[in-house]
This record gives structure tokens, sequence and C-alpha cells, in this order.
């Protein structure tokens, strides 16, 4: 039994729900067996909120073990297979398990639908020319989506090529869609080349997922080189477009009449300001998710936006996964609250963190692309910074800028937790950057330069063995 939920969407959320539910128990495997288990067989036993907090949750393990059995995609069907035309699926990267969504050709549109109110609220144009730096497969779903907006889209294949520059310039191309790691890189490579964002013409840049375009001096150092405004927006493959950034900083609404959403403490279950996004997208009918567990951390706020807008909000966007808190000697922290201290520092190109046990001790080790130009004062500020995240002093190692991998439209994996499983760092230093590194830890810590080269030795040594 759930506590009646604190953050109540309007009725005609209800209705909507109704309807869907109404379409769902008429031929759904998967949700009718999963109600009748819980009592409801009927449309008509949900009236009030109650009712409807009263079923029972969608977990993404449950879908996933459903759709093992019953390969390919499981019982969570409302129409015959032979209707699905399309299938998006997660990549696993974050819990191991790819994740298969097929969708009708109705579902289809409604998803192109649903992106299309997201950036219409992001203040995308007709006549605007954009380029979306994503796996070509979602590439379907960009072109509808983009065909909605009356947009001309720019499919670009390596944005790494020598001529991507001259590309963007020469179709006039003023969109850019992207992961904030790829923006990272164009600022580097554009860097690299002697070329000056600012004069391509590109004049919006849309951030999705990682820590990133949503996190004040990250925008700002974006916005600052690339001479176009930065918007960060949240989706998933369960969403859509879920909730587009305010020009108030660090707020984030969510579409209008789209989803249900709640927020619950995820180890006690109670409802939250607090705590883990479960939603229900109410535009999901062929492939529905009532109630699904997201194990997204958020902070939802019902107040008036200043903007003047009514929906509710998050604050910061996805704070963290429930399952991605991690517990470093007796503090508890999200890798992400790492990774947006270390974001800050413009100087940082790219990083990498390592958790190792040290004879039985948690330790952290943090690398750091910096350039070489970079001030001491900044590196001891951003040291103690690291300090004051973690709650103890990480291992830092500066190391030479294109020393660590970059991971291109792909999102970055720069965490890694070697404690319980060994892992295979996944980089690897030549004795020539090394020598550098070496330097550069000289000059940064000269004071306890004779200690960090024993550290600087040792851990290097395991790296490349
Ligand atoms: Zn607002």
């Amino acid at each position: 039994m759930n506590v009646k939920n604190m953050n109540t969407p309007p009725k005609s959320y209800l209705h909507k729900f109704k309807k869907l539910l109404n379409y769902v128990l008429r031929s759904n495997e998967f949700y009718r067996k999963k109600f009748k288990a819980a009592g409801v067989t009927n449309t008509n036993q949900i009236n009030t909120w109650d009712d409807f907090y009263n079923l029972p949750f969608t977990t993404r393990d449950e879908l996933i073990k459903d759709q093992h059995k019953r390969p390919p995609f499981g019982s969570n069907l409302t129409r015959p297979i032979s209707e699905y035309s399309f299938v998006i699926r997660t990549s696993g990267t974050l819990t191991g398990k790819p994740f298969q969504q097929p969708l009708t050709p109705e579902e289809f549109n409604r998803f192109a639908d649903v992106m299309a109110r997201g950036y219409r609220e992001m203040g995308v144009k007709k006549g605007d020319v954009i380029c979306y730096f994503t796996s070509s497969y979602a590439y379907p779903l960009f072109y509808e989506t983009s065909r909605l907006l009356g947009t001309r889209m720019v499919p670009i294949e390596d944005y790494k090529s020598i001529d991507f520059f001259e590309k963007i310039k020469y179709l006039k191309i003023n969109t850019l869609h992207s992961f904030p790691t790829a923006i990272f890189e164009l600022i580097e490579l554009a860097q690299e080349r002697h070329i000056d964002l600012k004069r391509l013409g590109v004049r919006k840049i849309f951030t999705i997922g990682e820590v990133g375009g949503g996190h004040p001096p990250t925008k700002a150092y974006f916005e600052k080189m690339s001479g176009a405004k930065v918007i960060d927006h949240i989706g998933a493959l369960e969403s859509g477009t879920f909730a587009t950034e305010c020009t108030n900083p660090n707020t984030y609404h969510i579409l209008e009449n789209l989803f249900i959403t709640e927020v619950f403490e995820p180890s006690s279950n109670r409802p939250a300001k607090k705590g883990e996004l479960v939603l229900t997208s109410l535009w999901r009918r062929d492939y529905p998710l009532i109630r699904y567990r997201t194990g997204d951390m958020i902070e939802i706020d019902n107040s008036t936006c200043p903007c003047g807008k009514i929906s509710p909000r998050l604050k910061g966007g996805i704070l963290g996964r429930t399952t991605g808190q991690v517990k470093l000697r007796s503090y508890f922290i999200f890798p992400e609250e790492i990774e947006r201290t270390i974001r800050q520092y413009h100087e940082v190109k790219e990083y990498q963190i390592i958790c190792n046990k040290d004879n039985g001790v948690d330790n952290v080790d943090i690398y750091l692309e910096i350039s070489v130009t970079t001030n001491k004062d900044c590196f001891n500020m951003l040291t103690a910074q690291l300090q004051e995240t973690i709650g103890f002093q990480p291992k830092i190692y500066p190391l030479l800028p294109k020393t660590l991998p970059r991971f291109g439209s792909r999102k970055g994996k720069r965490f890694h937790d070697f404690r319980i499983t060994q892992g295979q760092t996944p980089f690897k230093i030549s004795p020539y950057r090394k020598a550098i590194a070496l330097l550069l830890i000289f000059v940064f810590n000269w004071n306890n330069r004779l200690n960090n080269f024993r550290k600087y030795i040792s851990v290097t040594e395991n790296i490349t063995r």
C-alpha cells in the first residue's frame, strides 16, 4: 500500500490514464496479469489518485526478465507483434542489460511528436538547420521529429573529420544536438585547428545526458567558446523528451499532459520531494510503462516558477542513479557529484575516476588532463574541492592533453569502481607522457614532490602492467 503521493497531478491526467488503462487491459498480457494480481481487472476500479497510487510499480528488471522469457520483446505488447515496425533499445552500458522497446507506427509518431514538443519548448523554429550527434539507429526518429518541426536535418557521419567545420558553415547548420562530451571535444578540435567556433553560425546547442549542459559552469564555458545559446534537456527511451531547461538556472520543466510524475525515497518507497522518479508515460500505449521506476534521482518543486510556468519542475535535472550511489569509506556519494566538481574547471580537458582498494581501504585515483599552462592555484583549488566532495583526499594525477580516451558521440564513461570486481583500467600511458606527467606533478605540488613521485611510480606501473 502506498501513501498518497505529495505531488498530485491535475484530475485531467487521471482521465487520460483511465483511457490508457482501458486500452491496455483489453489486450496487453503483461499488465493484465500484473494488475489482476493486485485485484484490478477493470478501469472502473480506478476513480481517485489513491486508486492509482495503489497500482504496483513496474521495474526495468521485470520487463527485461519478461523479454528473456518471451524473446524478443516479452509480453508487454498491446498490439499483435507483427504491427511493431521499429525497435529502440538501451545499450545496457549503465545496467549491463540491453532493454528492447518496440514501436508501432502510431507509437513511433507519438514518440517523434513528444520530441518535437520538447524542441519547440527549447526554441527550435521552422527553417532551423539541425545536426544531431547521435547513433544512426535513432536517425529515423530524429528525421520524423525534424519533419514535424519544419527544420532541416543534416546527418553527419564524423564530426572529427577535417571538413566538419566547413560543412557547418556551408550547410548553414545553426543548431547542434549532442551529449556534452562531444561538445567538449568539438571545442578542443576547433582550438587545435585554430577555428573560431563563434564564426560558424551555430546559434543553439541542445545538450542531453551526462553532467554538462545544465551544469552552470559547463554551460557558461560552452556558450563562451561557441557563441551559441546552450539549452539542456532530459529524456530517455521510456519517456521521449521528458523535461526541458527553463531560463532560470538549474530548473527543468516537465512537458505538460504527457506524464504522471511521482517521486519516492528509494529505500523506504515513501513519497518524497527528492528521490527516485517514477514515471507513467501517458502517450505510451503499445509498449506501456505504468508507474515505471526509472532509477533516476530527482528533486521536484511544485511551486510556480519565476518564469511563470506552473508545471512541476526538477531542481538540478537528474541528480544521479538510485543504484549509482557508492560508499567510499564512510561517505555516500554519487559519481556525478565528483564529475560536477571537476567540470567547474575548464582547464581540465578530460578525466577518469578510478576507485580501488589500497590495503583494504577505499581509494580514489583521479586522472586529469590539463593544459601545461594551468595555473597552480587553480589546480590546488580543484584538489581541495575534490577532497570536500568525496570526504577524503583522492590521489590526483595531472596528465598531458590527449592522454585519456575520447568518446565521440557516445556517452562518456569516466567512473570505474574496481573495488569488488577487478577491472581493466581503460587507458595506458606512454613513457613520454609519464615523464611529462611527472613534471606536471613536480610543478603543481612541489611541496610534496617526493611523496607524489613515489605514488605516481606505483600507480603508473600498475596501469601498464
Ligand atoms: Zn521556469
